[in-house]
C-alpha cells in the first residue's frame, strides 16, 4: 500500500482512540529510567511492533555518563501509629520517589518531612519526584494530606532494590529502500504520567504500526528509550550508523488539549523543520514555532555540537507550560483522543512529505507545454478545484529545472505540498516531467543551503 491510500483509510477519532485505550492499558506501570516496568511497558508495545528489546549493563561508561544500577520496587507504605496505611505505593505510583534506596523503620514525623515532597501551590496534586543519582529515599504527597500529618510515630517502608543490572529500552527498524533513517524517539522512563511519557510512546507505536504495513523510501528508526541516559547511551553505542539519520523527530507531551508546538532542529533550517512548519502553516489550527534551545526532550542530545542531527520535536503544549506537568494531574482525563488523533496525523502528514518530496525536471521546459490536449484536467476526479489544479501544475512546470525539490515549490507558491505533489504525479504520468538523476542528494544540499 502506498502512504496516500493509506491516509484516507485513518480518521483522527478512531486512531486517537485507540491511542487513549494503549495509554490506558500503559498507565498503571511504575516506569523509572531502568527496571521492570520499562520492560514491561516495551514488551507491551512489542504487542503491536517487532521491537527488539535491548540492555545495557549498569557500569557501561557512555560519553560522559555512567549507566546507574538498576532500579525495582515492590511496595511501599506509610503507616501512622494504629497501623492504617496513609501513603500506599499500590494505590498510586507517584508516591515513591523514584529511584528511592530500601528503607524499613519507626520515624518520628520531624524525621519523616524531610524525606516527604509535596506542591504547596497545587494542595490536591501528588508531584513526581526523582532522585537517580544521589542516593536517598521519599514519599511524594498531596499538600493537603501533608499538612494534616500530626505529631506521631510512623512506619516507613520502601520495599525497592538498588543494584547493578540493565538499562533497557526499545528499538525498531521499518526497512525502506534506502538506507538513509528517519530517526522516531521518545522517552519511556516516567511512571503513571500520561502526556509527558504515555502520549508519545502511543503515537510512535501507533505510527510504526502503520507504516510497517507500506512500501517505504526512507528506512525508519523508532526508538523507545528512558529520557537522557537512554539516548546518549544510543548514540555512543551507536556512533558509526548516527550519519544514517537523514530526518528525526522526538514526540512529547502530543496528548493535551493545547496548540501543536513544533520546537525546531539545531540547524533550524533542516528538512524536518520545513516539513513540520509547512504542515502547521497549513493545518488550519492554531500552531506554534520554536526555535531550538538545549533543554526539552532528547533533541538535546541528537542535536549536540557533535552530531548537531536534524532532528526537531513534536509536541502540544510545552513540558514547562501547563501546571499538570509532573503531577497526578496528568492523567488520562488531561489528554484527550481528538488531540492524539490530531498529533498522530500530523507525524503522518510529515512522514507523506518526506517520502514524497522529489526533485524533477520539465521535459517540455522550453514555454508552457499544452495542458488541454494532454487530458489532464479530466485525470483530475471530480473533487478537485481545477483551477487551482491549474495553478499547482504550472507552479510545478516553471520550477521543475532539477533544483527545485515539491517541498521547495510549495512554500515558494504557497500551495498545499499535497496539492503540488499530486500535480507532479498527473505531470509524471503525462510524460512532462522526469525524476532528476541524484535527486535525494540535490533535496539535501538545497536544504542544508536554504
Ligand atoms: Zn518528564
Amino acid at each position: 500500500m502506498n502512504i496516500h491510500d493509506l491516509r484516507k483509510q485513518i480518521t483522527r477519532d478512531r486512531i486517537g482512540s485507540e491511542m487513549h485505550d494503549f495509554i490506558s492499558e500503559l498507565y498503571p506501570i511504575c516506569r523509572s529510567i531502568t527496571g521492570n516496568g520499562v520492560r514491561a511497558t516495551l514488551r507491551r508495545i512489542r504487542t503491536h511492533i517487532p521491537l527488539e528489546i535491548r540492555e545495557v549493563p549498569s557500569g557501561t561508561k557512555v560519553f560522559d555518563w555512567l549507566i546507574p544500577n538498576e532500579w525495582n520496587i515492590r511496595d511501599a507504605y506509610i503507616k501512622d501509629s494504629r497501623g492504617n496505611k496513609i501513603i500506599d505505593f499500590g494505590r498510586c505510583n507517584l508516591h515513591v520517589l523514584s529511584y528511592s534506596t530500601p528503607v524499613k523503620r519507626k520515624i518520628k514525623l520531624s524525621e519523616l518531612r524531610k524525606h516527604l515532597f509535596s506542591i504547596p501551590e497545587k494542595p490536591d496534586w501528588i508531584p513526581y519526584r526523582t532522585s537517580y543519582y544521589s542516593e536517598n529515599w521519599g514519599f511524594c504527597m498531596s499538600h493537603r494530606q501533608l499538612e494534616s500529618l500530626t505529631q506521631e510515630e510512623y512506619e516507613v517502608c520502601i520495599d525497592s532494590v538498588l543494584e547493578p543490572g540493565y538499562l533497557s529500552y526499545g528499538e525498531y527498524l521499518i526497512p525502506g529502500s534506502s538506507t538513509d533513517e528517519v530517526l522516531i524517539s521518545c522517552h519511556i522512563c516516567h511512571p503513571s504520567l500520561c502526556n509527558d511519557n504515555l502520549s508519545g510512546i502511543a503515537l510512535s507505536t501507533m505510527l510504526a504500526k502503520t507504516l510497517k504495513a507500506l512500501t517505504l523510501r526512507y528506512s525508519y528508526r523508532f526508538l523507545l528509550i528512558p529520557g537522557t541516559i537512554g539516548s546518549i547511551a544510543w548514540l555512543c553505542l551507536n556512533e558509526k550508523q548516527v550519519s544514517k539519520i537523514k530526518h528525526g523527530i522526538v514526540l512529547a507531551n502530543v496528548g493535551d488539549e493545547g496548540i501543536t508546538t513544533y520546537k525546531k532542529s539545531r540547524r533550524g533550517n533542516s528538512e524536518v523543520d520545513r516539513i513540520f512548519e509547512h504542515i502547521l502553516r497549513h493545518s488550519g489550527t492554531d500552531y506554534r514555532i520554536e526555535d531550538f534551545s538545549p533543554y526539552g526532550y532528547d533533541e538535546r542530545q541528537y542535536c549536540s555540537p557533535a552530531f548537531d542531527l536534524p532532528v526537531g520535536c513534536l509536541m502540544r503544549t510545552p513540558h514547562d507550560q501547563f501546571g499538570e506537568y509532573h503531577t497526578s494531574a496528568d492523567n488520562l482525563d488531561f489528554i484527550k483522543p481528538w488531540s492524539l488523533g490530531d498529533s498522530f496525523l500530523k507525524c503522518l502528514s510529515a512522514v507523506s512529505v518526506l517520502e514524497t518530496n522529489q526533485v524533477y525536471s520539465n521535459r517540455s521546459p522550453k514555454c508552457e507545454p499544452q495542458l488541454g490536449r494532454r487530458g489532464l484536467y479530466r485525470d483530475l476526479g471530480g473533487n478537485v478545484d481545477k483551477k487551482a489544479a491549474e495553478f499547482a501544475m504550472l507552479w510545478v512546470l516553471n520550477q521543475s529545472d532539477a533544483t527545485h525539490s515539491l517541498l521547495d515549490i510549495a512554500e515558494r507558491s504557497g500551495m498545499h505540498f499535497d496539492d503540488i505533489e499530486r500535480a507532479a504525479h498527473l505531470l509524471l504520468s503525462a510524460g512532462l516531467l522526469e525524476e532528476s538523476t541524484d535527486q535525494v542528494q540535490e533535496v539535501q544540499s538545497h536544504a542544508g543551503t536554504k
